[in-house]
């Protein structure tokens, strides 16, 4: 495998010296992150002010069941039913306004098993906050409506063609269901449209988990993709070697290696993902297909390589603790998926003073992500590189962190 250029960022103003309690700012529509075509020049450090200087995304957890059983995740296994509740998240929206957040992301588990999921959805849309859901789609048929409603983006899992997919969805019909959900958006959203754009009215994405039981089927994905009207889709290795995602513990060696892959599967690897680049040139061209060849192998290759002892990982460049975080469904506050907890915002009742503690404070300091153990490893990253005093409708980075959750 070639170790090739990076893909070329889109890049805004950098951030001014403010308090984390800056005024928000106007929120910004969910832009599309495109490839560029052309060599890579280095790339700056990413900001990382200290103390933070705005907050743009939260990540929140509304819900903490998930109504899939995946074969690669442990969340489903929690039959504890959490939730945020919708008075506490609107209560807490007032400040997050403040810190400029300007997106909040519906993560979880799935949030639209949330009891009230809509009062929340409506005070975040009161204050400006645009909302991303993550979705195994399951739900989207019922609540489509209101889905079409309250969101900018709505990201949906997928797994593979029809037959994998249900199959690492532990579920039956669970591809039947993400379509008829699809469809159930399409038909919601040309409603909601403002105005007529080229662009669509509620951007559906797709996003593909890549490990053992679908590394084989990388192309008939993107077909499948393609077949059930996604705008886009991008894929990511599963993580292997975290506490996130509801592990008591990182797994023992005989649970990853049923997720990651072997040493004797990587060349297939390979010469799958050597296929989807000559197969689907047009969906790469277009920006379908949200990740480059290049970046697919590194994202992809080098990471399942490097955990067989095969090479480094690939290098990571990330801020999410600068810029984002993420608010679990029992309060805690991680400064993103895979970092331990900074406090817990039921107990502080201010996400300013979670995140600007001196325990906080004193975490970002020490933290080198080109060293630290948990993001050398890490398969979702963030590196927000825009800031306050963009103009909204700028292109930003897209949150690819956020993208690449599990749902
Ligand atoms: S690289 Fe990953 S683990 Fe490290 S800070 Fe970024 S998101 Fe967190
Ligand atoms: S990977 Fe996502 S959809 Fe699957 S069980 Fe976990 S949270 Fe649910």
């Amino acid at each position: 495998m070639t170790a090739p250029a990076r893909a070329r960022a889109r890049r805004a103003a950098p951030a001014p010296a403010s308090a984390l309690a800056a005024p928000a700012q106007a929120p910004v529509p969910h832009t599309q992150a495109v490839p560029l075509p052309g060599p890579e020049p280095p790339l700056p450090p990413l900001p990382r002010p200290e103390p933070l200087a705005e907050l743009p995304i939260v990540i929140l957890y509304p819900h903490s069941r998930c109504n899939c059983r995946c074969l690669m995740c442990d969340i489903w296994r929690d039959t504890a039913k959490r939730e945020l509740g919708a008075a506490e998240v609107t209560r807490w929206v007032g400040e997050w306004r403040r810190l400029g957040v300007r997106q909040v992301v519906l993560s979880g588990g799935e949030a639209l098993l949330h009891s009230d999921l809509w009062t929340i959805c409506e005070g975040l849309r009161q204050a400006g906050i645009s909302i991303t859901l993550l979705s195994t789609g399951l739900l989207l048929s019922r609540d489509a409506a209101r889905v079409a409603r309250y969101c900018a983006e709505v990201i949906v899992s997928l797994d593979g063609p029809e037959a994998v997919h249900d199959r690492i969805r532990n579920l039956p019909r669970a591809y039947q269901k993400l379509a008829a959900g699809v469809a159930a958006l399409r038909a919601q959203a040309p409603a909601t449209a403002p105005v007529p754009s080229s662009t669509p009215a509620l951007p559906i994405t797709g996003r593909c988990t890549v490990q053992r039981l679908n590394f084989r089927h990388l192309r008939a994905t993107a077909a499948a993709a393609r077949e059930l009207g996604l705008d886009r889709l991008s894929f990511l290795a599963a993580d292997v070697s975290t506490d996130a995602f509801n592990r008591p513990q990182p797994w023992e060696p005989g649970r990853v290696a049923e997720v990651a892959l072997a040493a004797a599967e990587l060349p297939e690897l390979a010469a799958e993902l050597d296929a989807l680049e000559r197969e689907r040139p047009d969906d790469f061209a277009s920006g379908f297909l949200a990740e480059t060849p290049d970046k697919l192998r590194r994202r992809l290759y080098d990471y399942y390589a490097a955990l067989r002892g095969q090479g480094d990982f690939p290098a990571n460049r990330c801020n999410a603790p600068w810029v984002s975080t993420v608010i679990e469904a029992d309060g805690t506050v991680r400064p993103c998926f895979f970092q331990p907890p900074l406090g817990n915002l039921r107990q502080a009742e201010s996400l300013a003073a979670v995140l600007d503690s001196p325990r906080a404070r004193a975490w970002r300091r020490g933290l080198d992500v080109a060293t630290d153990p948990i993001c050398r490893k890490c398969v979702c990253t963030l590196a927000w590189e825009t800031s306050a005093g963009m103009p909204a409708g700028a292109p930003a980075t897209a949150p690819p962190h956020t993208a690449e959750t599990r749902t």
